[in-house]
C-alpha cells in the first residue's frame, strides 16, 4: 500500500471519532418497530413517520430513537429540541 492511502485511512479514522464533524441534512430510514416498519424522513430539521403516534405528536420512539443514535451529526439541522427534554420538563412541574 501507498504511504498516501496510509495516511488517508489514518485519516478516516480519526474523523471516524469526531461525529460532529458529519452533519445530516437529510436521511431516510425504514425502521423496524415491534409490531411493524415505519419509514422516518428527515429533512433540513424536519420529522415525519408513518406511525401513528407521530400523527399526533409530531415525535414518536423512532424519531427519539433516531435522535438518540445520530446524536451530534443532527445538532446543525435539527431544529426540535429533543421530544424526551420536553417531557421530562412538563413532568417536573
Ligand atoms: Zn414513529
Amino acid at each position: 500500500m501507498d504511504s498516501a492511502m496510509i495516511g488517508k485511512i489514518q485519516k478516516a479514522k480519526e474523523y471516524a471519532e469526531q461525529p460532529e464533524r458529519m452533519q445530516f441534512v437529510s436521511f431516510k430510514v425504514d425502521f423496524e418497530g415491534e409490531n411493524s416498519t415505519h419509514q422516518v424522513i428527515f429533512n433540513e430539521g424536519n420529522w415525519e413517520c408513518g406511525c401513528s403516534f407521530f400523527k399526533s405528536r409530531g415525535f414518536c420512539s423512532h424519531t427519539m430513537a433516531l435522535q438518540r443514535v445520530l446524536g451530534k451529526m443532527l445538532t446543525a439541522h435539527n431544529k426540535e429540541e429533543m421530544p424526551e427534554q420536553k417531557v421530562v420538563e412538563a413532568s417536573a412541574e
